[in-house]
């Protein structure tokens, strides 16, 4: 049915994918602008409950901005308190580190911490209810701008009259100032947007688990430069039953993590205890194994009329710094202040004009981190010894000079460049 032969439902904006991305900032939105302003959150995931497995590692701008809307208090994270990296090949006795980070970015103010996304992504959802955002699981299917671009309603009404029409897969119709693509990596709104991504596939998959150690990681991440790509430890908090547990990100050749998932548990384990070592004692997998392959890509804009694309559904990086999620957060946090400070000032949050500040603000420092994620994983991805004694020298440079060693902190830790105020630790 078409949407704009029923009465559409209203709703400032409209929202579509409840991950990190879109249910941070509808909460973001109504605390910045009270109940008079509506947001409507709309995906099929909701009526599944978060079951998402995996774990992510927070830089300290975003647990800033989580921390701002009230839902960091409600996990359990682990500061991740100094950081190895190693650059060896898988056969080689010892690895010898090259770099390590062992600073906060403030005083008691750890660069990142690793969380679980299961309980993160549930306190987002009880926090965007109690805020009153209206959460619908259901998926967007359709939408279009009302009244049509260029026709004669169009040029009679004054812009904040303007809507884009949205159906939803359970049928309702919603008219909304603005509509939110935060449907993630495949994005559906973006495609039906007409907007293309620039990008390619890395040829290479990663493999994500948990494994259980004996001894304590005392809050330690280690990246092991493999030669097939990083092979990261990540420190998660303890678990009842379970004891010292880490999040494992391990990149492969896509066909050998195809391959190498695919195995009996005792090879798949000789595989996992080749890479991890046995420093922190016997290991043993306790998570489910997943595998994603790897690729990047930008979509070619941000915006177009009436719509804003934030999160993955605007660019997927190589997770080799554990960036992708920071910067989707990074755009929430641009957009929500953009919004905010538009709908304050009594302009249409849905304008080109308002809209283009957010792509300004978010295009090029995507476009940056793109670049050098895709830099690293060339760099470290190859087996030349040329290259590796470049990379080596370049690591241990850095290592050695403090200024530039809390300059890459500071900007792994996002607070380089123009930081909007939700992820310095301000509310809008
Ligand atoms: C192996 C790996 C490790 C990673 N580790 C890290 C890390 O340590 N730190 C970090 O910052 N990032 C990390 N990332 C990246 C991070 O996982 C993603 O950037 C992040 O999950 C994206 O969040 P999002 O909210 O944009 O999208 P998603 O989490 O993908 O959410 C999109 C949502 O949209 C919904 N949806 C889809 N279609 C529709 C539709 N038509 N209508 C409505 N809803 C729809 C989906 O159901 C889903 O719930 C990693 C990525 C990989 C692959």
């Amino acid at each position: 049915m078409d949407a704009s032969s029923r009465e559409a439902q209203r709703t400032d904006v409209l929202i579509g994918g409840a991950g990190f991305a879109g249910l941070a900032l509808a909460i973001a939105l109504r605390q910045g602008l009270g109940s008079a302003f509506s947001v409507t959150v709309a995906d099929p995931a909701l009526a599944r409950g978060a079951s998402d497995p995996r774990a992510s590692a927070i830089v300290a701008a975003a647990r800033r901005l989580f921390e701002t809307i009230g839902v960091w208090q409600a996990v359990e994270a682990q500061p991740i308190v100094d950081m190895v990296v190693t650059d060896s090949r898988l056969q080689d006795a010892v690895r010898p580190t090259f770099l390590t980070f062992d600073g906060d970015v403030e005083p008691d103010e750890p660069f990142a911490h690793m969380i679980e996304n299961g309980p993160l992504l549930a306190a987002l959802v009880a926090k965007a209810k109690e805020e009153g955002v209206v959460l619908r699981p259901t998926a967007v299917v359709e939408f279009s701008l009302s009244p049509r671009p260029g026709s004669a309603e169009e040029n009679a009404a004054r812009a904040p009259s303007r809507r884009v029409e949205v159906e939803l897969a359970d049928g309702t119709a919603l008219a909304a100032r603005l509509l939110v693509a935060a449907d993630g990596a495949h994005s559906a709104i973006r495609e039906r947007a007409g907007i293309a991504s620039h990008g390619w596939s890395y040829g290479q998959s990663a493999i994500v688990t948990t494994v259980a150690h004996e001894r304590d990681h005392h809050g330690r991440a280690e990246e092991h430069f493999l030669p097939a790509g990083p092979f990261a430890i990540l420190p998660l908090t303890d678990a009842a039953a379970i004891g010292h547990r880490s999040s494992i990100v391990w990149t492969e050749a896509a066909q050998e993590a195809a391959r190498i998932v695919a195995l009996p548990d005792p090879e798949f384990y000789a595989e996992l205890e080749r890479r991890f070592g046995l420093h922190l004692g016997e290991i043993a997998a306790v998570g489910p194994r997943r595998v994603r392959p790897l690729g990047l890509s930008v979509a070619r804009a941000f915006i177009a009329d009436r719509l804003a694309l934030v999160g993955d559904a605007a660019h997927v990086i190589h997770p080799i710094a554990g960036q992708g999620l920071n910067m989707g957060l990074k755009d929430v946090a641009a957009l929500a202040e953009v919004i905010v400070d538009a709908v304050r000032l009594g302009l249409d949050p849905g304008s080109l004009a308002v809209l283009d500040r957010y792509q300004r603000w978010r295009r090029f420092d995507t476009v940056a981190m793109g670049i050098a994620t895709d830099g690293l994983n060339r760099l470290f991805s190859n087996r030349s010894d040329v290259l590796r004694l470049a990379r080596d020298i370049g690591l241990g440079l850095v290592d050695r000079l403090p200024v530039l060693k809390h300059f890459f902190i500071r900007e792994a830790a996002g607070l380089v460049g123009e930081v909007p105020k939700l992820l310095r630790g301000e509310a809008l």
